[in-house]
């Protein structure tokens, strides 16, 4: 059966102190939370290495926000998924809107990071959704299908054991707008009819699937009710320790 997670994405967020201490915290309250729902934190790649160091101990897992879509070499100012098991990490969150909007990720970019990814031995956090223009013309669901068929229809069932899908509606993204339940709801539901048109029912069942979108404590409860919404990627509220721990006791 599919496990629930909370994982914070910091973004371009925090010094490297201040990233020790953030971990630290959600460290120190993580026993608050329920053995089956997984915590992650994914700080910025310079602080892996201390972020790891500060987990030791807890069952906060560690993610990295992107990696490289080429192995090692000559690119400057990339990151290799060698590197980021090597600091200790064991997701990576890949095609988050930010990334795709303003960094030219595209579909394609990401089957190649999601293949070295997974090869690598990290969990992928792979994010879909669409954009303010695209559900005001009605076409969330097919951008949301698209997005995740070119992606994940070149993995096998086996693959799909080690990805979670996010769905992020980007116009919720850091706006303060977040999906209605429903909203987020239906679209889930419809991630894991594309899921298990390819991979069959019991992989789709087993598929854990994320909401993100300004998702905070005082609406975590409503969005995670739904059958479909295996907990939440979280921005803005993950900066906070007291307010990441209060969303992960929110199922
Ligand atoms: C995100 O960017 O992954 C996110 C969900 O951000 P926020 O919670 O701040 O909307």
């Amino acid at each position: 059966m599919r496990k629930n997670i909370v994982a914070g994405n910091w973004k371009m967020n925090t010094t490297v102190p201040e990233g020790i201490a953030l971990a630290k915290a959600v460290a120190a309250k993580a026993a608050e939370v329920p053995a089956e729902v997984g915590l992650v934190v994914a700080p910025p790649f310079t602080h892996l290495c201390a972020v790891a160091e500060a987990l030791k101990g807890s069952p906060v897992g560690l993610s990295a926000q992107n990696c490289a879509d080429k192995t090692k070499g000559a690119y400057t100012g990339e990151v290799s998924v060698d590197m980021l098991v090597s600091t200790g990490c064991q997701y990576t969150i890949l095609g988050h809107s930010e990334r795709r909007q303003y960094y030219g990720e595209t579909d394609e970019k990401l089957v190649e990071k999601t293949k070295l990814a997974l090869a690598a031995g990290l969990k992928v956090i792979l994010c879909v959704g669409e954009n303010l223009e695209e559900r005001e013309a009605g076409k969330h669901f097919d951008v949301v299908k698209a997005q995740t068929e070119n992606v994940l229809y070149n993995f096998t069932a086996e693959d799909m054991a080690n990805v979670i899908v996010a769905y992020e509606p980007v116009w919720a993204i850091g706006t303060g707008k977040t999906a209605t339940a429903e909203q987020a709801e239906e679209i889930h539901a419809c991630i894991r009819k594309v899921l298990a048109a390819k991979f069959g029912q019991t992989v789709a069942d087993d598929t854990t699937i994320l909401y993100g979108g300004s998702c905070k404590p005082s609406n975590a409860k409503e969005l995670f009710a739904q059958p479909d919404i295996d907990g939440g990627l979280i921005g803005g509220a993950a900066l906070k320790a007291d307010d990441f721990i209060q969303i992960a006791l929110s199922f």
